[in-house]
């Protein structure tokens, strides 16, 4: 580690040591990550990347932290946070060039006043671009991989590429660039010429919908379970499957499934990670019971020693022992 401080100093590379992760994502949970970098141009995420790689040290990209659950061990290792200073976007006719680190609500905003029309979906997802990205992320049955034109990143051995949508892998909720070790730097979007007012009051009418359905007053990662087609076509959207199953309001520490939308867990205010999985844990059994399927989960989860996964991954080999066990403690 002391020789990755070094060249971050020697490069002015901004860096933070035991940088608490609950202020770098929505939900307001998560431990010390041991370095933590954010840089501010291509050449320092390329020097970064190799410093890290050059000595061995874990490391992994995030960006608003909009879909993840930090624990409350942190990350031992290198969190790289694509943030601001990534950020900005260039518009030319019916196509922008966009810097990974822009805030998505910001870039759709600024497609409506162009008059371009694709990313009215994007207007309420409070992540950045290249989470955006990433995730495949979107609403109203759309994704942003169906604007995308092309996407550059660098790879896992520290090389700057450009992938077609087609090699970026996008399909629901998915692309592949979800394990945290390419990131993506900037993308070009190919849109289509509307009104701006429409696109704007399509955007008005997206935000509307949103606060009136989502729970937006306490700390939440969105939607903590993803669509599966086989579920959704028998009994509906998974906050509709965990509201049948009667979990609205179920509590584990400061955890609580949203009575506004049971497809949101709320920190009510000192939840902690094992509050967050315990719950999960709980929600998963009841609902297999109840249907006989698992749902999956589309938050992600940082494992403090190896990276990111599914949260549901973490249930894969059972009930995992230290959860069951903490959360068994806290209903005691
Ligand atoms: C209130 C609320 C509402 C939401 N609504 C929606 C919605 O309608 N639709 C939707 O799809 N999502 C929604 N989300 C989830 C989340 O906002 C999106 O998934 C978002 O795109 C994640 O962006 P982020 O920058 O926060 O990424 P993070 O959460 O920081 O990271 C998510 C994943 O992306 C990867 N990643 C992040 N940045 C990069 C990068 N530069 N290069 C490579 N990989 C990267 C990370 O490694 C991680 O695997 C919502 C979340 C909240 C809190």
């Amino acid at each position: 580690m002391r020789r990755v401080l070094h060249v971050l100093e020697s490069m002015g590379i901004p860096f933070s040591l035991d940088e608490p992760l609950k202020n770098h994502c929505t939900w307001r949970i998560g431990g010390p990550a041991d370095l933590f970098v954010q840089p501010r141009s291509d050449e320092e995420v390329t020097a970064a990347v190799s410093a890290f790689r050059r000595n061995d040290v874990p490391w992994l990209v995030i960006g608003r932290g909009s879909n993840l659950l930090f624990d409350d061990d942190g990350f031992r290792g290198a969190i790289l946070k694509v943030g601001r200073s990534l950020g900005g976007f260039e518009i030319r006719e019916d196509r922008i060039t966009v810097g990974a680190g822009t805030w998505a609500p910001c870039l759709a905003r600024a497609s409506a006043s162009a008059g371009l029309s694709g990313l009215e979906h994007t207007v309420g997802i409070p992540g950045n671009v290249g989470g955006l990205i990433a995730m495949n992320g979107g609403s109203l049955r759309r994704s942003i991989g169906d604007s995308v034109e092309w996407v550059r990143f660098l790879d896992e051995d520290g090389v700057l590429k450009v992938f077609s949508p087609e090699e970026c892998g996008f399909s629901y909720r998915r692309s592949c660039f979800q394990d945290g070790r390419r990131v993506v730097v900037e993308a070009g979007l190919r849109l289509k010429r509307s009104m701006p007012g429409e696109v704007r009051s399509e955007m008005e009418d997206v935000l509307k919908e949103r606060k009136s359905k989502f729970p937006l007053a306490y700390p939440n990662c969105g939607s903590v379970f993803s669509n599966d087609p086989e579920i959704f076509s028998l009994w509906g959207a998974p906050g509709r499957v965990i509201e049948l199953c009667g979990l609205k309001g179920l509590r584990l520490g400061d955890a609580m499934v949203s009575e506004k939308h049971a497809n949101f867990i709320i920190n009510l205010g000192d939840a902690d990670s094992s509050d967050v999985i315990g719950l999960i844990g709980t929600i998963r059994s009841v609902v297999r019971d109840s249907i006989g399927r698992d749902i999956p989960c589309e938050v992600r989860y940082v494992e403090p020693k190896k990276g990111i996964v599914p949260l549901h991954e973490i249930f894969r080999s059972g009930d995992n022992p230290r959860f069951k066990k903490k959360e068994q403690e806290k209903r005691a």
